[in-house]
């Protein structure tokens, strides 16, 4: 049986269009609508048939759902929730995608006491923003995972890990302070660092922009990849999960101080063990079936 007929994704942007596009695909006789806070975008979704309705309040969309999905950055979850407040039917379950977990779970809470709020965040997507980034198989092989809040109904857990189940999505729960701590060192310090490289590359007086453009396969270009990422989603992630990204940065400032003194002092030793350590990581990941072994990223030359 499906664990519900009637979803509503609020933000329709590269997450909710893909929702969206994933639940038509695998569930088709579940009524989709959408709505987003910016009138282009519910123009767009209307123009490729992204739902079987958009609506141009949020209030509206949520009138007869049983599952509201709010697809928007993690620091305007609070507002969106807010909007739908009055309309949501009583038995309504409402989750999020968003990418910071213990934040996400106190704003619905405030907007939308006494509902049931089951938040998740499903560890897939792409540099791209909007309706038309959006796929259907983004989820795929991925992960998706699910934080209740501690007094959470286990059957409306069940029916929201289905749900992600069935988009092709391999589903955990987690603590949200737990979920926090692991995104911070696999996702949010990553993308810290991709957009500190990027930025000092191009701000070097004594390298020029077209160098950095004509020479960036030496490994800088793979960080600008992460960098082109979407600018209010990722203020949103380092504001909303602050505690434990600072915590990570912490670590790794100490770690690599520890690298300059074993380059300062010829500790190739040092250098060695750690790049032979880094690089079963890597193989750990393609073994898991998390990226491919193809060399340069798969790309064609
Ligand atoms: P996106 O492509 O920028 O789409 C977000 C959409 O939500 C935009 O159209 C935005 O409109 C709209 N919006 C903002 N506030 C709203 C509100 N109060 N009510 C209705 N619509 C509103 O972003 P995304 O990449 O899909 O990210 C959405 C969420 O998924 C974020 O919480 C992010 O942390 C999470 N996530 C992202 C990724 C990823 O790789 N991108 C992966 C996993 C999870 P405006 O542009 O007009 O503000």
């Amino acid at each position: 049986m499906l664990p519900f007929a009637r979803i509503t994704i609020i933000g329709l942007g590269l997450i909710g269009s893909s929702l969206a596009r994933a639940i038509r695909a695998e569930m088709p006789t579940v009524r989709v609508t959408g709505h987003d806070a910016d009138p282009a975008v519910r123009d767009t979704a209307r123009r490729i048939d992204l739902c079987d309705d958009v609506t141009d309040t949020a209030g509206a969309s949520v009138t007869d759902a049983d599952l509201v999905i709010l697809c928007v950055p993690v620091r305007a979850m609070g507002a969106a929730a807010t909007e739908i407040a009055d309309d949501l039917p009583a038995d309504a379950i409402v989750s999020d995608v968003g990418s910071c977990k213990a934040d996400v779970l106190a704003q619905l809470s405030t907007a939308l006491p006494g509902r049931t709020i089951i938040p998740a965040h499903p560890v897939a997507g792409t540099e791209n923003s909007g309706p038309e980034a959006g796929f259907a198989t983004l989820f795929k092989g991925r992960w998706c995972i699910v934080t209740p809040p501690d007094d959470a109904d286990p059957f409306a857990v069940q029916r929201l890990v289905e749900l992600w189940r069935r988009v092709g999505a391999d589903v955990e729960t987690m603590d949200p302070a737990h979920h926090d701590m692991v995104l911070a060192v696999t996702s949010h310090l990553p993308h810290l660092i991709a957009y500190t490289i990027v930025g000092t590359a191009s701000d070097l007086e004594s390298v020029t922009q077209s160098e950095v453009i004509k020479y960036s396969a030496g490994g800088f270009r793979d960080f600008t990849r992460i960098a082109a990422s979407d600018p209010t989603m990722w203020r949103d992630v380092f504001l909303a999960n602050k505690d434990a990204v600072l915590e990570m940065l912490q670590r790794f400032s100490e770690d690599l101080s520890a690298l300059q003194r074993a380059i300062r002092w010829n500790d190739g030793d040092a250098l060695f063990n750690l790049f032979t350590r880094t690089r079963a990581i890597r193989r750990s990941i393609i073994e898991q079936g998390q990226d491919d072994a193809k060399p340069d990223f798969g790309r064609s030359h």
